[in-house]
């Protein structure tokens, strides 16, 4: 059998953040059970196209599927099992909001299976989430993880951001050590990026909020994979620092380009070498519209992938795995380009693996590009 990840989306919040252009709606609450019925269908509709697969993690992301009911997100695994055998090990995610969790929730989600919570707390600095528009306070973060432990959830996750507007270094040490002090088992630390269309983009156009400068944004990033070092946070993917042997599976299936398959609105899904998704606008998608913008992939688009996707990763390139995939040698007509970021410090390659160096990993976009051009020629 072989493993297949299940994204979920759940694209309802209770307020839309400053700096959110995700699939999320606010104000939606009279669709949430439509949606649902939508989602229970569309994942029931791919009963007959999964043989062969077993689901080896799901993961509900948001938009905040802490929010709705726990009922719905029950009901929802207990009809992803229906569809699909499941490894005995699987690994299920749920993404929640600190400020909507309740005993009562985390005790539906335990007993459907549900045993990797991921929060997002983004800053332990009340001023900052309040300029970010989060709904939650630096001490509900606490208490969720708290409330999560007591539920029995032993593999806790929290998002961090840092470079955010009027932040400085020392704040941004004060949320690790806050976080660290919560004793989870893994931390995502993401640099804020502005992107246009948000309230955020407005606010820094006409200078009301100031992101930090380079210079500072590397100091944070550095300070982060210090300190998370220091507490035993493994670095395994640029972003996301985990507890020994407790690496998120499922996000390691996008890096690592195994199957997934995306319900609701805005997921995506690779299946086969064949990528397409549904579309972002939630009345689309209640409306039926599914699988936009299919794709298969070539040979090359499968190796551009592999080097941008396995490159974020401290694994690196499988080389015996490009080999058996693509059937030439990963280093075949690169070698110029592999002595060279070798010497500069950039890569390290042994027999098994080509990975990036923590310096490599400043200028991840430049090394892929480097090995990118070699494949081009
Ligand atoms: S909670 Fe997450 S998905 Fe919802 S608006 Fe905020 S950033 Fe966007």
């Amino acid at each position: 059998m072989d493993p297949l990840a299940i994204y979920i989306h759940v694209p309802f919040c209770a307020r839309k953040c400053a700096y959110c252009d995700f699939a999320s709606f606010s104000g939606r609450e009279a669709d949430w059970r439509r949606y649902f019925e939508a989602l229970w269908a569309e994942l029931e509709s791919w009963s007959p196209r999964l043989s062969g697969y077993e689901v080896a993690s799901v993961f509900f992301g948001g938009g905040t599927p802490t929010l709705v009911p726990g009922e719905y997100i029950v009901e929802t695994l207990s009809r992803a099992r229906a569809i699909a055998p499941f490894t005995a090990d699987a690994e299920i995610t749920l993404e929640g909001n600190p400020g909507t969790l309740t005993p009562e929730k985390l005790a539906a989600y335990r007993s459907a299976g549900v045993n990797r919570l991921s929060l997002g707390a983004q800053s332990f600095d009340d001023r900052l989430l309040r300029s970010l528009g989060r709904i939650h306070t630096a001490a509900q973060i606490g208490e969720a993880v708290r409330l999560a432990r007591t539920a029995g959830f032993g593999n806790i996750n929290l998002d961090l951001m840092y470079a955010l507007p009027g932040q400085a270094t020392e704040q941004w040490l004060h949320t690790l050590d806050a976080a660290v002090s919560l004793e989870v088992q893994h931390i995502s630390a993401y640099s804020l990026i502005v992107e246009e269309g948000t309230p955020m983009a407005d606010r820094v156009r006409r200078g009301e909020a100031v992101i930090p400068d380079d210079d500072a944004v590397n100091a944070m990033q550095r300070a982060a994979i210090d300190r998370l070092a220091a507490a035993g946070y493994g670095r395994y993917e640029i972003s996301n620092y985990a507890r020994p042997g407790i690496e998120c599976r499922h996000n390691l299936t996008y890096w690592r380009r195994g199957d997934y398959l995306g319900l609701g609105c805005a997921a995506h899904s690779m299946l086969r070498e064949t990528r397409f998704c549904n579309p972002a606008s939630l009345d689309a998608y209640l409306s039926g519209e599914r699988e936009v913008d299919k794709q298969v992939l070539t040979r090359e688009d499968a190796m551009e992938e592999t080097v941008l996707l396995s490159t974020r990763t401290a694994r690196g390139i499988d080389l015996e795995k490009w080999r058996r995939d693509y059937g030439t040698p990963f280093a075949e007509g690169r070698e110029e380009i592999i002595a060279r970021l070798s010497a500069a410090g950039y890569i390290e390659a042994d027999e098994g693996n080509l990975r990036l160096t923590r310096r490599g990993f400043e200028v991840q976009d430049a090394v892929v590009l480097a090995l990118l051009e070699e494949q081009g020629r």
